[in-house]
């Protein structure tokens, strides 16, 4: 029997399109493209009596060793990897260990039930502490900024630590260093930033941060000067920020690297 999450989406009901599909996309990245969940994607592909290949040989990337370990350099996060390619971080690992390449340190993950004080305990466990900066050992962001997870979400860490230490901030104030050093997290290095006018214009227009009732897909001007700030900032991931516009990651991506609106400044 067909189940009601997948003749909610017809296309799920049609074997040849979802057989092509499969030629060359990953299941998570085809119920992405779907909007519905890969259990329902896999549902249907053994509805309709599809196998799936062994994942690593429709994403040719994993079997190049020199483009795997530049990719690895490059995120040092096999999370934000398979996110890119749109496969499990299982396939990554197990293409790492095929081809030789060493394990990377698992993300930092904090116990979900721990009080503040246990989480600030853990969390300094994972710092070195210069005679000036505090700087996050574990695993970073593209650029720079400590990357922690906590509660199945994925926080950067002078965020954390400081929402931590001050309460939860809204989402349309930042978290500033005031020593410009990303992987700082030393709480007196850290203050809430506020006073970005496009900030307060965006309130003021009562766009949703969380991008709840918001279902423009073009951006604009002040759209791509928001996103800039909050990015560099630290505030907000390039997955929040997309989610946040509706828009996808690439589009956010391009933004941030200038590759489109580049005219905009600064
Ligand atoms: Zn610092």
């Amino acid at each position: 029997m067909m189940r009601p999450s997948m003749s909610m989406f017809p296309a799920l009901q049609d074997k040849a399109w979802l057989t092509s599909e499969l030629a060359s996309k990953s299941v998570r990245h085809i119920a992405k493209e779907l909007g519905c969940s890969h259990p329902t994607v896999r549902f249907a592909l053994q509805y309709h009596g599809i196998a799936i290949l062994f994942k690593a040989r429709r994403i040719p990337q994993l079997h190049d060793k020199q483009w795997l370990q530049d990719a690895i350099d490059r995120t040092q996060d096999t999370a934000a990897l398979a996110d890119e390619l749109g496969c499990t971080t299982s396939a990554i690992n197990r293409a790492m260990s095929r081809h030789g390449l060493p394990p990377l340190p698992p993300i930092t993950m904090f116990p979900h039930k721990a009080d503040n004080r246990t989480l600030i305990r853990l969390f300094f466990l994972h710092v070195e502490k210069t005679p000036t900066c505090w700087l996050w050992q574990r695993s970073r962001f593209q650029d720079g900024y400590g990357r922690l997870q906590y509660r199945r979400t994925t926080h950067r860490a002078h965020r954390f630590i400081y929402e931590l230490i001050h309460g939860l901030l809204l989402p349309t104030v930042l978290v500033c260093h005031d020593c410009d050093n990303p992987p700082c997290v030393r709480p007196d290095h850290l203050f809430p930033g506020s006073g970005y006018d496009n900030l307060q214009d965006m309130v003021r227009k009562g766009r949703s941060l969380r991008g709840e009732a918001n279902h423009h897909s073009s951006l604009t001007e002040d759209d791509v000067r928001i996103i800039r700030t909050l990015y560099a900032s630290g505030a907000r991931l390039q997955r929040e920020l997309a989610t946040m516009f509706s828009v996808n990651q690439t589009a956010i991506s391009s933004v941030i690297l200038r590759k489109s609106w580049g005219h905009v400044a600064p």
